[in-house]
């Protein structure tokens, strides 16, 4: 008995011995981590901070977020929020570039003059959704002359931000720089989450090359048109490339994810158009919120256009309280059978007061008269704004 107590005794001093032999090491080799805590600060800042490292080799922190976990694993999945060393060394960071409803996870690098490094503990953290609000199109007007067009800004909920086409341009003005870009900035908009291009007409896409150009957007919706189309065209789909901007081409059935509060589908074309009338490629969009729900048809005529959604959808498929009539009210557009489909309780025309066309045609604007729906109109109202909570309609 006496002789095992001694073995047991000796192999416990052992391993004192042997841990307190190995600390050293690490420590002398490795910048000592720091724990890292992140809080929500306000609705939209992620407050983080650490413990300050006391190394006397310390060199530098790297905080580092991902939107998915394991950032030490794989850090080039992941992006340097900011690098604190020197002057600007200090242990908080705000981080105010979080979006509504995304998870976040945080790690702290602790770096130091040997170029050594260790890692915080790592953090997740999901941003609340905002209150929701409303769901509002600005109907901008795209005159300029003769130039005419479409150009709406959809401002969701959630405060998503989504641009369905852009205006034309010439080389003296463009709807993208001239109008939209000053518009976008004065409401504070600085990134768009998605762009619409419905269709490859200059009056609908010249003017988004602009934009593109000048603010990050993250996805572009196209009808993926395959037939020849003009130079516009090809200038907007290098844009879209070199921007960085996801290329989606926009079909029939697609479920947009634009805000988790509203319901976004694709009507219309069927993939990859390239033959026909090139209107009738244009992408057609349903957005419900709650009560209210808004059609957005480009320049969709009624031969081979309406005809094909009004085969392929039910009326309730189709009803909206605000239409965006086809083809800038054009005769050939919005026909009274598309009109008792959707049964729209407002009407809204993007349209040049300059257009050379004759739009909107008296024939258009007697079928919505004969039907008691009110119109706005770009060329007469200039830039409208049509605002829902979900249950009632404001326009201004
Ligand atoms: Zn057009």
């Amino acid at each position: 008995m006496r002789s095992k107590s001694i073995l047991v005794l000796f192999v416990v001093f052992l391993l004192i011995v042997l841990s307190c032999g190995n600390s050293p090491v690490d420590s002398a080799g490795n910048p000592t981590p720091s724990t890292l805590q992140i809080e929500l600060y306000s609705d939209s800042v992620v407050y983080s901070s650490w413990n300050q490292c006391t190394d006397s080799d310390f060199e530098s922190y790297i905080l580092w977020r991902s939107l998915s976990p394991d950032i030490q694993s794989d850090p080039s999945q992941a992006q340097v929020l900011k690098i604190l060393s020197g002057e600007s060394l200090q242990n908080i960071w705000y981080d105010s570039t979080v979006v509504p409803g995304e998870t976040y996870w945080y790690a702290l690098e602790t770096r130091n003059t040997s170029a050594l490094s260790a890692w915080s503990n790592e953090l997740g953290l999901t941003i609340p959704l905002n209150e929701p609000e409303n769901l509002t199109v600005f109907f901008i007007d795209p005159s300029h002359g003769s130039l005419s067009g479409d150009a709406m800004l959809i401002r969701t909920p959630n405060g998503f931000n989504y641009l369905i086409d852009g205006g034309d341009r010439r080389s003296d003005w463009n709807c993208g720089d001239d109008r939209i870009l000053p518009m976008l900035d004065s409401l504070g908009i600085t990134h768009l989450d998605g762009i619409v291009g419905t269709h490859p007409h200059s009056d609908h896409i010249g003017g988004l090359i602009a934009v593109l150009e000048e603010i990050p957007v993250d996805k572009v919706w196209d009808c993926g048109w395959t037939g020849d189309a003009s130079g516009t065209y090809e200038d907007f789909l290098w844009e879209i490339q070199s921007s960085g901007a996801e290329y989606i081409e926009g079909n029939r059935g697609m479920v947009l994810d634009w805000d988790p509060d509203i319901y976004v589908k694709i009507l219309h074309p069927e993939p990859s158009p390239g033959t026909g009338n090139m209107n009738n490629s244009s992408i057609v969009i349903h957005i419900t919120f709650e009560d209210v729900s808004f059609l957005f048809t480009g320049d969709l005529e009624t031969d081979e256009g309406e005809e094909d959604v009004l085969s392929f959808y039910s009326p309730d498929d189709l009803k909206a309280d605000i239409l965006k009539v086809g083809h800038h009210g054009s005769s050939d557009a919005t026909s009274s059978q598309w009109l008792d489909a959707v049964d729209p309780s407002f009407a809204a025309i993007e349209v040049g007061s300059g257009n050379t066309y004759g739009h909107p045609h008296s024939s258009l604007l007697d079928r919505l008269d004969s039907r008691g729906i009110p119109v706005y109109r770009t060329d007469r109202d200039g830039t409208f704004v049509i605002t829902t909570d979900g249950t009632d309609i404001t326009v201004f």
